[in-house]
């Protein structure tokens, strides 16, 4: 309730995300100028050089929703704070939306938390998939045969990945499937319209042309045409599949997300020193803590 009371007050909502956003003052998002000036009326700002006029959610994963900036915080507040989660049934009635609204939020939250960041990809993104884990070896003869004798890559999990090329930056994730309405619902979730994606022959990401400068590679026909190749994403898998094999036995499937999120810090971090490395994790923890205690007031 007491979120609620909080979040109600639209300038606190807008200076909150702009903070999370902008720690260093608002910036136009399409010419880079921070000569802006802010309209108080309609809650954005308009780019005193580009005359453009953006909102604080531009190039965030609030974008493209009609929800209002106060019942995402209020949902990011619950679901940060309540200490057995919250359903999207209980959600739905704390902020008077439709439960697969609620449902809706909820996902995207989480996928914000796990990824560490608001902001969408931008420019050139390689998006690949990968098989990990299944090691057949280890079962049981009765089940090692069961797997085996199955079409494709039965027992392995899939993962998903996107790298950012003009920052060097991964995202990965656990899939269910590989059908296309999930990859796709990966990429749109997390790369910025606009942007060039970069993929292989998969059936499964045809369609993707209404929205992103779509490249395929044929891999049957070459690996690396010019530009347009996914092997950054590709070294990114071979990184994690050696340090699987080298640190550790074997991975549980539910395990699985919490050591790519560990393994793609490392990696997005990889040029800092141990060090910086440790500060960082200390202030993405702390960070996210202080947010959330600056907005409690
Ligand atoms: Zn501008």
């Amino acid at each position: 309730m007491e979120a609620i009371r909080y979040f109600s007050d639209k300038m606190v909502c807008l200076e909150a995300v702009a903070s999370a956003k902008w720690p260093r003052g608002p910036v136009c998002p399409q010419c880079a100028s921070k000569r802006l000036s802010f309209l108080k009326t309609r809650l954005m700002w308009k780019c005193l050089d580009c005359k453009k006029q953006f909102s604080v959610k531009v190039g965030t994963i609030f974008e493209d929703s009609a929800i209002p900036l106060d019942k995402w915080l209020t949902g990011m507040w619950l679901l940060a704070n309540c200490k057995n989660g919250i359903s999207s049934y209980e959600l739905g009635k704390a902020l008077r939306v439709t439960q697969r609204t609620a449902w809706f939020m909820l996902h995207r939250i989480r996928y914000a938390i796990h990824t560490g960041s608001i902001n969408k990809m931008t420019g050139t993104v390689e998006a690949d998939e990968t098989f990990v884990g299944g090691r057949a070896r280890f079962m049981h003869a009765d089940r090692r045969s069961e797997k085996i004798r199955g079409r494709g890559p039965i027992g392995k999990a899939v993962v998903f990945g996107l790298l950012e090329r003009e920052t060097g930056k991964v995202r990965t994730s656990v899939v269910k499937t590989r059908r296309k309405y999930e990859l796709q619902a990966h990429i749109r979730a997390n790369v910025a319209s606009g942007a060039n994606v970069f993929t292989d022959a998969l059936k499964f990401y045809d369609g993707l042309e209404s929205d992103y400068a779509h490249k395929v590679i044929d891999h049957a026909e070459a690996y690396v045409d010019g530009n347009v190749h996914t092997n950054r994403m590709e070294n990114f898998w071979s990184l994690l599949k050696r340090s699987i094999k080298g640190t550790y036995v074997s991975v549980e499937p539910f395990h699985l997300f919490r050591y790519l999120d560990e393994q793609a810090f490392r990696y997005n971090e990889r040029k800092a020193t141990d060090a910086e490395r440790f500060q960082k994790v200390l202030e993405s923890i702390a960070g996210k803590r202080l947010t959330y205690a600056l907005v409690c007031g």
